[in-house]
């Protein structure tokens, strides 16, 4: 086999589990036991097991691990980075 091969392999695995997985959150938001959210702090995406808002998410609690860039410029900022110009209404 040659490498295409074997990363094409790895490729159509790679997506059918992700196609997978994506069927079964479905599920879960059908039945109303998983929901995609705003964070009501930063105004991420997030997921949630109820239809509130959460109060944080990790994008408020491991800034430095999900935007490095950004918290290491705004170290005496305010946690987490919120996101700007969103128009969203609750
Ligand atoms: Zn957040």
């Amino acid at each position: 086999m040659t490498v295409y091969e074997v990363a094409t392999i790895a490729l159509v695995f790679v997506l059918a589990t992700a196609a997978t997985a994506a069927i079964y959150l479905g599920l879960l938001n059908w039945i109303g036991a998983f929901h995609v959210m705003r964070c009501a702090a930063c105004h991420h995406l997030t997921t949630a097991s109820t239809r509130a808002a959460p109060a944080s998410c990790p994008h408020c609690r491991r800034p430095a691990l999900l935007h490095p860039v950004y918290a290491a410029r705004h170290q005496h900022g305010p946690p987490g980075v919120r996101v700007v110009g969103d128009r969203l209404r609750y």
